[in-house]
């Protein structure tokens, strides 16, 4: 995984496009002024200000270009794979002939985030055990929320005043947020101050390290991404935290950024080759870049969107949107024993029962809070 660290930033030029690397905005924050959180690791420091932005704009690689038969070969390669009987050969030949769609027969889309995609992909019972459940709200998920309104703040309005205050603001104004500002309102005093000292910690290294982002590199915070496929009978949706650059003409120009509270996990890079494709499908152009900011720690993993990368990412959407079109239909959800049964909170099934390692916080209550619309 390409995690940033000082040492190992690439410094070859990746291209032009995003221009990060014009002069500073008066009134910039400063770069290199992180003298809070260390890392785990001895002697790594977080990138801050203009090398945070460098790290992202120069990913060692030559930017995508234009590639219309790419688009192509995936739109048909998706599109066959969401008909019965179809091919789905994504990257390769294109796909068959229009046919029905799998096994879909009412008229909304089903709509494929990226978060049902990684639930249904890691297993089904629990993805289906999900869907029909409320899903419970935990201190990990209410950060995960708060710092993701902080961050949109920070690169709107430029700065974060009380942590806690404004982030719960900000949350008060979306109806699908009421049960989580009225799960952080009920928490006892001992809860709720640990809930704002992590928030706290975690925007003041957002204060400290982000940069402000040019305007005309149009920063776009919470932008929705929707694809429709097979004559509307799929939709891929997503929102992205942030997107910087403009709209790509002959050379991809657009970085995309997600935002976590929490720890790494291989779904994230997965979350954001979804997001990377949807850019695709929809613009003459890829994004250049797909990157995760970790704000715990401050670690920035930066991945380069290449056609292998694309390619990948539209057959594991193909593998998992007939998954879910199968689960919408009514098919028995799939359980068979696996690692993650010991860290699985649907442990009402006989499978995850008798698993060794008991019940555990995985997928209903510690995914960052940011799940909810995508
Ligand atoms: S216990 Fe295992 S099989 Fe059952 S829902 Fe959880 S992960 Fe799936």
């Amino acid at each position: 995984m390409d995690i940033e660290r000082p040492n190992g930033s690439p410094r070859s030029s990746g291209g032009g496009g995003l221009p990060v690397g014009s002069p500073r905005q008066p009134g910039a924050r400063p770069r290199g002024c992180d003298a809070g959180h260390r890392h785990h690791l001895a002697g790594w420091e977080p990138l801050s200000g203009e090398d945070l932005l460098e790290r992202l704009r120069i990913t060692g690689r030559p930017r995508p270009r234009a590639h219309p038969d790419l688009v192509e070969r995936l739109r048909s390669g998706l599109e066959s794979g969401l008909r019965a009987g179809g091919r789905g050969d994504i990257g390769g030949r294109p796909g068959s002939p229009p046919s029905p769609p799998v096994g879909l027969c009412h008229p909304a889309p089903l709509v494929v985030t990226k978060d049902r995609l990684t639930r249904a992909l890691a297993c089904e019972a629990h993805h289906h055990a999900s869907e029909s459940g409320q899903r419970p709200v935990s201190v990990a998920l209410a950060c995960g929320a708060i710092v993701d309104a902080l961050f949109r703040q920070l690169v709107t309005v430029g700065s974060i005043g009380d942590a806690m205050t404004d982030g719960l603001a900000a949350l008060a104004v979306d109806d699908r947020r009421s049960d989580l500002v009225g799960w952080v309102e009920r928490l006892s005093g001992t809860e709720r101050d640990e809930l704002g000292a992590e928030v706290e910690r975690q925007a003041e290294g957002l204060r400290r390290r982000w940069p402000a982002l040019d305007p005309a590199w149009l920063p776009r915070t919470q932008e929705a991404m929707r694809v429709r496929l097979a004559d509307g009978a799929f939709e891929l949706s997503t929102r992205v935290d942030l997107a910087i650059g403009r709209p790509a003409g002959d050379v991809a120009s657009v970085a995309i950024v997600e935002v976590k509270s929490g720890s790494h996990r291989a779904e994230h890079r997965a979350d954001l080759h979804f997001s990377a494709l949807l850019e695709t499908l929809r613009s003459p152009a890829p994004p250049f870049v797909v990157a995760t900011y970790y704000t715990r720690t401050g670690e920035l993993d930066v991945d380069p969107v290449t056609d292998e990368l694309l390619v990948g990412a539209a057959r594991r959407t193909l593998m998992g949107s007939r998954l879910l079109a199968d689960l919408a239909r009514g098919a028995e959800p799939g359980r068979t024993a696996k690692p993650l049964c010991g860290r699985c909170s649907v442990l009402t099934d006989d499978v995850g029962q008798r698993h060794p390692g008991g019940p555990g916080p995985w997928a209903h209550g510690d995914r960052d809070g940011d799940g909810a619309a995508r």
